[in-house]
Formats: structure tokens, C-alpha cells, sequence
């Protein structure tokens, strides 16, 4: 499939998630800006150690930099490969960009799928979350926790918490989307982008059923 997908919501929504399975199932190139910036802060890079300070404030990082990551990306990897964008845009700024961007490089914007889940269910999932930092599993304490407290169940290793992750930093992200990334919903809307939403708040397999439905519709 050549054409471009955006994976769209709060944090917390399942974006990662159901952006890796459809990525696979429909042989798109995930692109989240989040895990570019998460791999720029743990290697040192001089782009990590710009982006650190917003993330760990649960603030956006600027403009600039998040679109230079993502031109980086469609003039090289993904230059023959249609892409599942999870994470970006997040501003207005962003989503006119790329606009300009996919108009200027002959692509198309296929699908904006919006996962919807509330902001108290969203606090659970992402204050919950934790991961094992040598095999990747994933855990929540409220909702499926390690079966021993803060180890993991598959390699035994000590799980971690994104600093992005604390309370206080969750509920800053959950206020940034509001203010600054819904909007994006009006704009697509104005724009008629084949815009679909989709209750995210349910089990993985039956958002990701619906979500493929949704593509091959
Ligand atoms: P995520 O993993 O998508 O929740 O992103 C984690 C953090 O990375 C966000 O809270 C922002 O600080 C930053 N970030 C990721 N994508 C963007 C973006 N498109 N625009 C601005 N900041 C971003």
C-alpha cells in the first residue's frame, strides 16, 4: 500500500499498539516521532539532548525539529513505502506541513483514524504503564500487572516507568492534547481527509479488527 495513514489520539490511546499491527498487516513503515525522539534521548544524540527537557515536561517538542525528523524520513526509508504516521502531527503547524510535504513529494494521505478514550481511562493506562528495558514486554499495575511487583514475568529484569509517565507529567500531556492536538480533528474535518473514528477503548483485538476494516473500506 503506497498511500499515508495517521494514527491519531491521546496519549495513552493505543497509538503505538495498533499502529505496529496495522503497520505489519498492511507492510507500512511505522513512523512515531515519539520512539525517533525516546532513541535520540538514551544514545546521547545532540537531537535527544534538545528534544529531553519538553518530553520530560510532557511539553511538545518545536516544531522544527519534529518536521525535520519527519522529511528525513519520507525522502529516505520511506521514500518508496506508504507510512503509518503514530504521534505526529500534534500542532496545526505540523499538519499544514505536511500537507505541503506529501503534496510536494506525489503522495496521498489515505486515512486519519482517531482512537477515542477517555481522560481518566487514559490516566490509568499511561501513570500504569511500565516495561521490561531488556526484553520490551509491557505491563500496567492496574490493569495487568507482573505477577511479582516491578519484575518481569518473561526475563525476570527490573521493569521501568517512561519519565514521561509520572502523574503529574501525564496529566501536563493530556492537557498539551487538548489545547493543542485536538483541534487537528476540525481541521481534517475542513479539509474532508478521510477522517474515522474509532472507540479505543476496548480490547486490542477488537480495535485493531475494526481499524483494518476501516482500511480495506
Ligand atoms: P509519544 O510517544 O508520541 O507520546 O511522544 C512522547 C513525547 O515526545 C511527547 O510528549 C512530546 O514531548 C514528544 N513528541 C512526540 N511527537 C511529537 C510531535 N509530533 N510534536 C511535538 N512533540 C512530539
Amino acid at each position: 500500500m503506497r498511500q499515508d495513514v495517521i494514527i491519531f489520539g491521546p496519549p495513552g490511546a493505543g497509538k503505538g499498539t495498533q499502529g505496529a499491527l496495522l503497520a505489519e498487516r498492511f507492510g507500512l513503515l511505522r513512523l512515531s516521532t515519539g520512539d525517533v525522539l525516546r532513541d535520540a534521548v538514551q544514545h546521547g544524540t545532540p537531537l535527544g539532548l534538545e528534544a529531553r527537557r519538553f518530553m520530560n515536561a510532557g511539553e511538545l517538542v518545536p516544531d522544527a525539529v519534529i518536521l525535520g525528523i519527519v522529511g528525513d524520513h519520507l525522502r529516505g526509508p520511506a521514500a518508496t513505502r506508504g507510512v503509518i504516521f503514530d504521534g505526529f502531527p500534534r500542532t496545526l503547524a505540523q499538519a499544514q506541513s505536511l500537507d505541503g510535504l506529501l503534496a510536494q513529494l506525489g503522495r496521498t494521505l489515505g486515512a486519519v483514524l482517531v482512537l477515542e478514550v477517555d481522560d481518566e481511562t487514559l490516566v490509568r493506562r499511561l501513570s500504569g504503564r511500565r516495561s521490561c528495558p531488556s526484553c520490551g514486554a509491557l505491563y500496567n499495575v492496574y490493569l495487568k500487572p507482573p505477577r511479582e511487583d516491578g519484575r518481569c514475568d518473561v526475563c525476570g529484569a527490573d521493569l521501568g516507568q517512561r519519565p514521561d509517565d509520572a502523574a503529574d507529567t501525564v496529566r501536563r500531556r493530556l492537557e498539551v492534547y487538548h489545547e493543542q492536538t485536538q483541534p487537528l480533528l476540525a481541521y481534517y474535518e475542513s479539509r474532508q481527509a478521510p477522517l474515522r473514528r474509532v472507540n479505543g477503548d476496548r480490547a486490542v483485538e477488537a480495535v485493531q479488527r475494526e481499524l483494518v476494516g476501516l482500511m480495506q473500506s
